[in-house]
């Protein structure tokens, strides 16, 4: 199987303050990986590192074996010229915890607007696609609705739809469900799950443990800039090997 996202060494500062301290992952194409760990541990930054909103100190990452952000010129680094960033950035769909829809943007538009204005695609055929989309994040019937006249869960749904818009290799999810009232979180992560099954290849920041369980083919656990621990999910939720990951989820279970 080939490698979608190779991640070696990356490291991240802020200031004196070190976030990210040598992470290396590998993400296999179509594989689900599901990020853990305490608030603070770098999980965000790690994933903005993937499409290059931040730019890591060190380390190298490749997605579908391309370098992001820097090219190899006669055998060094050089960073990539903006236009190309955003190309590399098109090919990788972000959703975050808040959904930064466009508020005066009804469903549609709000996943017709990448393609049209950054793709140059055609608005009525624009428009059809966004239309399938809604269809398959379960909101056909509400693609002229604005943001404020759905709820937490379907503005969640229609942020995952305007991402895959873009058609992305890649998809990266930041606790796409903790801003979420309890009984909305069940309508996202099947929309994720559905993602998944539809082989998807996704990293996935939760603290959901039944969905990283379920979903997941790899859990790693993040705490500190570093990799702790990571494997099947099932053995490391079930039998932890490191007493950070015991504390944690102890915590969250
Ligand atoms: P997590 O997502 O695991 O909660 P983050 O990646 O958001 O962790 O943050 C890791 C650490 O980096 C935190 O201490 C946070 O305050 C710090 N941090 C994140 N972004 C910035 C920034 N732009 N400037 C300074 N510090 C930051
Ligand atoms: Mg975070």
């Amino acid at each position: 199987m080939s490698a979608m996202v190779e991640a070696v060494g990356v490291r991240k500062t802020f200031g004196d303050l070190e976030v990210l301290r040598g992470i290396d992952m590998t993400v296999a194409t179509g594989q689900v990986v599901c990020v853990v760990g305490p608030s603070g541990s770098g999980k965000s930054t790690f994933l903005r590192c993937i499409n290059h909103l931040e730019e890591p100190q060190a380390g190298r990452i490749r997605v579908d074996g391309e370098l992001i952000g820097y090219e190899e010129v006669g055998g060094r680094l050089r960073v990539l010229p903006e236009a190309r960033l955003c190309r590399q950035r098109q090919s990788i769909g972000m959703v975050f915890q808040r959904f930064h829809l466009f508020p005066h943007r009804s469903a549609v538009e709000n996943v017709m607007e990448g393609p049209v204005t950054v793709k140059g695609r055609r608005r009525e055929r624009a428009r059809e696609e966004a239309l399938a989309l809604l269809d398959r994040v379960g909101l056909a019937d509400r693609a002229h609705h604005y943001p404020a006249q759905l709820s937490g869960g379907q503005q969640q749904r229609v942020a995952i739809a305007r991402a895959l818009a873009m058609a992305p290799k890649l998809m990266l999810f930041d606790e796409p469900t903790s801003a979420l009232d309890p009984e909305l979180v069940g309508e996202v992560l099947q929309v994720i799950k559905d993602l998944a099954a539809d082989g998807m290849t996704m990293i996935v920041v939760t603290h959901e443990m039944g969905f990283a369980r379920e979903v997941g083919d790899h859990l790693v656990f993040m705490d500190d800039g570093v990799i702790v621990e990571q494997g099947p999910p099932r053995d490391v939720l079930r039998s932890p090997r490191h007493d950070r990951t015991r504390a944690f989820l102890s915590k969250v279970l």
